[in-house]
């Protein structure tokens, strides 16, 4: 199957197809792809989420500015190195140094902190992902060392994503964001979740065609969940089934792109992650954050952190890798293809 040529109503149909699963010929397909250009490979990355902090009202989102039940923190320099090294330690060769657009991080205070992470792990991917910022911001953190930088774009349909976000932000911003982070040299992160309210097949049709224009290095795909603190409080969380679907597609239409079976998947059914891998996922991203700030940084309800979800349960993260038939890689895990 070639997603390459589909239009953008032969794709909302082959997802509406799938939308209670993918079929096996998707699911046979992705997989071959992914082993094509990694193997058995899934790589690991350690996840620092270190502000919960956020000027931005997002109404999925648990860490809004408008959720005043939200217990905010942020992490001192010294603190996100400490997380480092335990990192470190453990084998883990890629930091993702993950918040809310905390004002409180100003360019000189963020660039010294992936400055003296790189300095101290100069063998180490650090990967950004704090929303958007100016282009002049985003050049002076990659010279300060960052290499990767995550930036869902969240839904490529204008309409859709003024649904999902207050009148202040834009899709169009988005875009030029994620345009200007690429042309800086950074391994570029987009993706958007599944099953947020008012999303059709026709706007993940459209989602896939802005993939498949930006040509990101890494996807973040996660099922929509529910946070009892957002107006979306009572809309339906994403399905499993749907979420492989858009994973298996995604695999097809840009084949060497590392695509985390993430957290938000785990979260929704305990094989999540395996059953991520099976279609077509290549990352995992165990919390790094220090245990005390885990429970405040929900994005989501009942988000999982512990257990082979976070970094002090590698071996038996491992052992579920390998128990599914696949190789746990610590390596920086750069994209394949990419230039640097
Ligand atoms: N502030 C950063 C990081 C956002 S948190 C940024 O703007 O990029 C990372 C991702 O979590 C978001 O991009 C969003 O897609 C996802 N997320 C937020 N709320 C969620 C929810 N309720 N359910 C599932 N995923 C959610």
């Amino acid at each position: 199957m070639n997603l390459e040529h589909l239009s953008k109503t032969e794709l909302a149909e082959l997802i509406q197809q799938n939308q209670s699963a993918p079929d096996a010929r998707l699911l046979d397909q992705a997989r071959a792809k992914k082993e094509h250009y990694y193997g058995k490979r899934i790589f690991v990355r350690g996840l620092i989420e270190f502000t919960n902090y956020c000027k931005n009202n997002c109404y999925y989102c648990g860490i809004r500015a408008g959720n005043t039940a939200a217990h905010r923190y942020r992490l001192a320099k010294e603190e996100v190195l400490g997380c480092c090294e335990t990192g470190w330690q453990l084998g883990f060769r890629t930091f993702v140094l993950q918040g809310g657009e905390d004002v409180y991080f100003t360019d000189a205070i963020l660039a010294d902190m992936v400055y003296s992470i790189k300095e101290r792990y100069p063998d180490c991917a650090v990967t950004l992902s704090v929303g958007e910022r100016s282009r002049e911001s985003y050049r002076l953190l990659k010279e300060a060392g960052a290499d990767r930088y995550l930036l869902r774009h969240e839904t490529a349909d204008d309409a859709h994503y003024q649904a999902l976000h207050p009148a202040s932000m834009s899709l169009a911003h988005r875009k030029e964001c994620l345009y200007a982070l690429k042309e800086l040299g950074y391994q570029v992160g987009a993706g958007f979740m599944v099953g947020s309210p008012h999303q059709t097949p026709e706007t993940l049709a459209e989602d896939l065609l802005f993939l498949k224009e930006l040509q990101p290095q890494m996807v973040g795909i996660g099922p929509f969940i529910p946070h009892k603190d957002t107006p979306f409080h009572a809309e339906p969380q994403g399905t499993l089934g749907l979420t492989l679907t858009m994973l298996a597609m995604t695999r097809l239409l840009l084949p060497q792109v590392l695509l985390p079976a993430t957290t938000a998947l785990g979260t929704i059914a305990p094989d999540g992650r395996e059953l991520g891998f099976s279609a077509g996922a290549n990352v995992v991203m165990p919390n790094l954050s220090p245990i005390s700030v885990r429970a405040d940084y929900t994005l989501y309800d009942n988000k999982i952190c512990l257990g082979d979800e976070a970094a002090e349960g590698l071996q038996s993260l491992r052992q579920r890798i390998e128990a599914a038939g696949l190789e746990m890689d610590l390596s920086r895990g750069d994209c394949v293809g990419f230039e640097k």
